[in-house]
């Protein structure tokens, strides 16, 4: 069974479009994506031979000549021209910003990225840029992970919460959004109390605002 943080990936796709999952390992997503109808064809795209031969095994294995493509790439440098959705998931943000400086980001209906490490980084990046965050989820597979589906765009622009947060976050406050923060806050409030710092303790303050407008819309 696919995880729940691939399913929620899955789950912002729209249907027909040919997607690229960069680093895609084992190929479970494109697999998932073709198995329930969503899309007709995904490329994989690995930079690593090792996990590029497990795609080859999954074409093989399911018959997905044609419909799961292997492509032996960095990022999306050897991307084919019909590529309109990109994935890029369970990478730190250094390796995704590689990506990402590389690729022409306008050549893409869009991107949804999960980043394992630095969210505020990524999102940064996408606010220097000027992009347009589209969509975001939080999502509890063991850990807490964060997906930002973003655009091209040339002059959108997000308040330092919106930055550390997720603007979609902030205006939804979905409950797995509002759990993840207060799990952050009782973590910060365990670590303050030994480091007894003010960045902790604007945080928290950050924090408390947010959940408080919550409760009160
Ligand atoms: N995307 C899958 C997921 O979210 O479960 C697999 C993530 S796996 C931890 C990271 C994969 O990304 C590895 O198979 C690695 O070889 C590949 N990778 C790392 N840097 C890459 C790059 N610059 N271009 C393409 N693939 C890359």
């Amino acid at each position: 069974m696919l995880s729940k943080r691939l399913t929620e990936i899955a789950e912002m796709i729209d249907k027909n479009k040919v997607v690229f999952d960069v680093g895609s390992d084992h190929a479970l997503l494109p697999c998932f994506l073709l198995k329930e109808g969503i899309c007709k064809k995904v490329y994989a795209g690995e930079i690593a031979q090792g996990p590029l031969n497990k795609v080859k095994e999954a074409v093989s294995s399911y018959g997905y000549e044609g419909k799961l493509i292997p492509v032996f790439s960095d990022g999306l440098k050897d991307a084919p021209e019909d590529c309109e959705v990109i994935v890029i998931a369970g990478m730190g943000f250094y390796t995704i910003k590689h990506i990402l400086d590389n690729c022409g980001v306008e050549k893409y209906d869009y991107f949804i990225v999960q980043s394992n490490t630095d969210v505020d980084l990524l999102r940064s990046y996408i606010a220097e840029k000027g992009y347009e965050i589209i969509d975001e989820k939080v999502v509890h597979d063991n850990f807490y992970y964060q997906i930002v589906k973003f655009r091209y765009s040339e002059d959108k622009k997000y308040s330092p919460i919106e930055i550390k947060y997720g603007p979609i976050n902030i205006s939804r406050m979905d409950e797995t959004f509002v759990e993840y923060l207060n799990e952050l806050k009782i973590r910060l409030q365990d670590i303050n109390v030994r480091a007894n710092k003010e960045e902790y303790r604007q945080t928290i303050r950050e924090i408390d605002a947010l959940l408080v407008y919550n409760v009160m819309h």
